[in-house]
């Protein structure tokens, strides 16, 4: 059988490591990044890189965009340059970004009106979860063109979840970060209120973990040094989940819950905080630094 060929457009933290398990699972994977460093890597972890994105998509069958934006995404698809354009008919293009709904459901008419499959495919778990091969893919799009692709995001997955038409990936994306910022305040909150209670952390982290106060932000990313060892608190807060990242979800999610009227004031809430945060000192610290802040203001009578 000749060897399926895979683009892979964005070879970032995410992309970069998801190509290079294609790579190895035996894949023929063509990469491009506009970065020089990003095409060092991939092509030392077997990614033959080319010097465009409408070379890399020339021969695939499977098109995977790993992009920073909405905008990304729609310019790299459009246009008589785009790679909609320069792919050959009945293409699949996987967009992993997280991106906006609208942007979603926009890219995805593009590759239907040009032809193509297309599906809504964001991921959750991170550096981590790219590297190992075990990222959440939530996929929006036809059951069809998700089984035609599904041998391919199995290597780069650990857990696919079909979420229905397009958009719909994107849209389960946002609402479970939105949990996510959300209830990492309330934990960071309940920690700096249990501290200027007299409360140790362990004690705090023992009662709420078996108790309705039980959520990942407690249990896996820990806010504060010492109850769960592999937080991100127990190493200066180094991410994990950037701040940036926790408030650009956060933004999708607003804009969302504007364009469908929704009434969203502890999201809206959680997406003003983390401005503050990631624009000031949470610009290069994990999400769940922000405990630290409000601690900070706490002391200073903010
Ligand atoms: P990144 O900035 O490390 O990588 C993005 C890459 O895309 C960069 O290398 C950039 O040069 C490249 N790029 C930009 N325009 C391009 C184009 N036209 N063609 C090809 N490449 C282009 O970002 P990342 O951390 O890999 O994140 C990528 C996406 O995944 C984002 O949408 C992000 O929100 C999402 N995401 C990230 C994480 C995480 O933990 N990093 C987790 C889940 C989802």
């Amino acid at each position: 059988m000749s060897q399926q060929t895979v683009a892979v457009l964005g070879l970032g933290n995410m992309g970069g490591p998801m190509a290079a398990n294609l790579a190895a699972a035996g894949y023929h994977v063509v990469g491009y990044d506009p970065v020089p460093a990003a095409n060092e890597a991939a092509v030392a972890r077997g990614v033959e890189v080319v010097p465009s994105a409408v070379e890399a998509v020339a021969d695939a069958s499977v098109v995977i965009t790993m992009l920073p934006s909405g905008g990304h995404v729609i310019d790299a698809y459009k246009g008589p340059d785009g790679i909609l354009a320069a792919a050959a008919p009945g293409t699949v293009f996987v967009d992993c970004s997280t991106i906006a709904v609208e942007d979603a459901r926009a890219a995805a008419e593009l590759a239907h009106e040009a032809g193509h499959r297309a599906l809504d495919a964001p991921v959750s778990g991170g550096v981590g979860g790219a590297e190992a091969g075990t990222l959440t893919l939530m996929i929006g799009g036809s059951e069809t063109d998700l089984d035609a692709v599904r041998p391919v995001l199995e290597v780069v997955s650990g857990r696919l979840v079909h979420c229905g038409e397009s958009g719909a990936g994107q849209a389960a994306k946002i609402c479970n970060n939105m949990i996510l910022g959300i209830s990492m305040i309330a934990v960071s909150e309940a920690f700096v209120l249990g501290e200027r209670l007299g409360l140790s952390h362990q004690a705090l982290f023992d009662v709420a973990s078996t108790a309705s106060g039980q959520c990942w932000a407690l249990t896996t990313n820990c806010p504060v040094p010492g109850p769960v060892p592999t937080s991100p608190a127990n190493r200066d807060y180094q991410p994990g989940f950037a701040s940036p990242l926790m408030l650009k979800d956060l933004k999708l999610a607003m804009q969302a819950a504007d364009s469908t009227s929704t009434e969203a004031r502890i999201g809206a809430l959680a997406a003003a905080i983390y401005t503050d945060f990631a624009f000031g000192p949470g610009r290069e610290l994990d999400f769940s630094a922000v405990v630290q802040d409000i601690r900070d203001r706490s002391q200073s009578g903010d």
